[in-house]
């Protein structure tokens, strides 16, 4: 079986300043991508699936980059002329499926919903109406009708934090085979109801997504012709007309059979949108209830900086909090650059005054000016302690967190980074001589995906609300493109 594979994957914060250019992305080309073969990635299960099942796997192109801004056009247009050269030729010599592995919340200036669009440009390519289109999406996806009307079979991740992403990679390859043996490709529908969850309400242990979940497995197996049952809870901060929850099936039955069940699925989220819209208190108020400092550690969780949602994880509001109520033993990690390029030739010991982070985002205070000492100059990479986490979904084995400068002010330590991670993996504060479990309070730029990471190690974990694109309140940020009404900009009256 001759199998094109490729990716595009990004997720696209519609609120954060700037644009994200083709080189904020990690672009693999042909060879380049099986080499991932056997890794922590969806790639790697892929790979590692097509091997056992004798397939010749045709490698096109992956670009991925970390959430952020808008995505220039040049980008799509980019991965769209690289995809299809190496594609045309394959397609001309016969291909019997193509697999993808995407996002599915990519936005570009002219493209609100970069994947139905590239999923359509391929289709109407030579050879390629017949050839059946499947792949795996993450669970933020804005899934889209010109999504589900150009491929067969997509699968979503069903946890989050995403921790079987490459399972779900791989559970989409098995249900490719299971077409390729047929010969009968499912078909996808897919339905949205009027519901918007800032991410801190997407966990999947949590309702609404725990319960959409149950329901969604129950379905699928209560249903002979269904081949997948994906819940997406959308991804808030992309401003499309698709921005939001909803549900995809793909199978051989009838669209009535599917369309019921969509309909079941969007009726319980309407009926549990209150819980998913989870906003959160002030830092404050928070700071009031942890002080004097309990036993244990308590994490601080900061939406509004969140790194997985696309902010520049140098908020200043948690560092501001830790420093104004003299908080001891506690520790935050602030992607500042240029605060890092102004320490490499000091040596650690030193004590220097630096304007700290702050400079990401219009929605921020600004760059706090410190006093504070050296401790230690690393470099960032590190291996992941945790090959299941969500930074594997996306990165692999290793990250790079760029050169790297560890900072004291009282008992505030900050780990200022080169490039903004994720903090899904508890090596980035290890690597770095830091044990993030003996620590009293510990800042995390997070919604929910941190929580694999943290929960084993905290006593206690709050969130707290401060300035920042990735806010919660939903009705704090300048909409535009969403379809209206929507759950929770607008009443519903039903
Ligand atoms: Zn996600």
């Amino acid at each position: 079986m001759r199998i094109l594979l490729g990716g595009i994957f990004h997720e696209t914060h519609c609120f954060v300043d700037g644009t994200t250019p083709l080189r904020d992305f990690q672009v693999r080309r042909g060879a380049e991508l099986l080499a991932c073969e056997g890794d922590a990635s969806p790639f790697g299960g892929v790979l590692e699936f097509a091997r056992k099942s004798g397939w010749t796997v045709l490698p096109t192109v992956d670009f991925r980059a970390s959430p952020s801004a808008i995505v220039e056009d040049a980008v799509i247009e980019t991965w769209w002329r690289e995809f299809r050269k190496l594609a045309e030729p394959e397609l001309a010599r016969g291909v019997d499926g193509i697999y993808l592995v995407l996002h599915g919340a990519m936005t570009s200036k002219s493209h609100p919903d970069v994947e139905g669009e590239l999923l359509q440009r391929l289709r109407e390519m030579r050879g390629a109406i017949r050839v059946p289109v499947f792949g795996v999406f993450d669970l933020h996806a804005n899934f889209s009708q010109r999504m589900a009307t150009h491929a067969n079979c997509l699968v979503g991740y069903r946890e989050n934090p995403h921790t079987d992403a490459r399972e779900t990679a791989v559970r989409a390859a098995k249900l490719l085979e299971r077409s390729l043996q047929s010969g009968r490709p499912p078909r996808m529908f897919w339905q949205h109801p009027p519901v918007i969850w800032p991410p801190t309400g997407t966990g999947t242990q949590s309702e609404p997504m725990s319960g959409l979940e149950a329901m969604a497995r129950r379905l699928e197996k209560g249903h002979n012709a269904f081949w997948s049952v994906s819940v997406s809870a959308g991804f808030a901060f992309a401003d499309t007309p698709d921005t939001g929850v909803s549900f995809s099936i793909s199978t051989t039955g009838s669209e009535a059979e599917a369309r019921a069940v969509l309909t079941e699925l969007g009726d319980f989220a309407l009926r549990h949108k209150e819980a998913g819209n989870i906003t959160d208190r002030p830092i404050d108020e928070v700071m009031k209830q942890i002080l004097p400092l309990h036993e244990g550690l308590t994490v601080l969780v900061e939406p509004s900086d969140n790194i997985g949602g696309g902010a520049s994880g140098d908020g200043t509001g948690i560092l501001r909090a830790l420093v104004n109520h003299r908080v001891a033993n506690c520790a935050v990690c602030i992607n500042d650059p240029e605060s890092v390029g102004l320490l490499a030739t000091r040596s650690p010991g030193s004590t220097v005054t630096l304007a700290i982070g702050g400079k990401g985002s219009r929605l921020d205070a600004g760059p706090l000016s410190l006093k504070v000492k050296l401790i230690s100059r690393r470099d960032g990479r590190f291996e992941l302690e945790d090959k299941q986490s969500h930074l594997a979904s996306m990165a692999g084995d290793s990250f790079d967190m760029g050169p790297c400068a560890v900072v004291r002010h009282e008992g505030v330590t900050i780990l200022l980074t080169s490039r903004k991670t994720p903090p899904f993996d508890l090596g980035q504060w290890r690597s770095q001589g830091i044990e993030p479990s003996k620590l009293s309070v510990i800042g995390v730029k997070a919604a929910v995906a941190h929580r694999r990471a943290y929960d084993p190690i905290a006593a206690r974990m709050l969130w707290v609300d401060t300035p920042g694109p990735c806010s919660s309140d939903l009705r704090s940020l300048p909409f535009r493109k969403v379809r209206r009404p929507v759950y929770p900009l607008d009443e519903l009256s039903r």
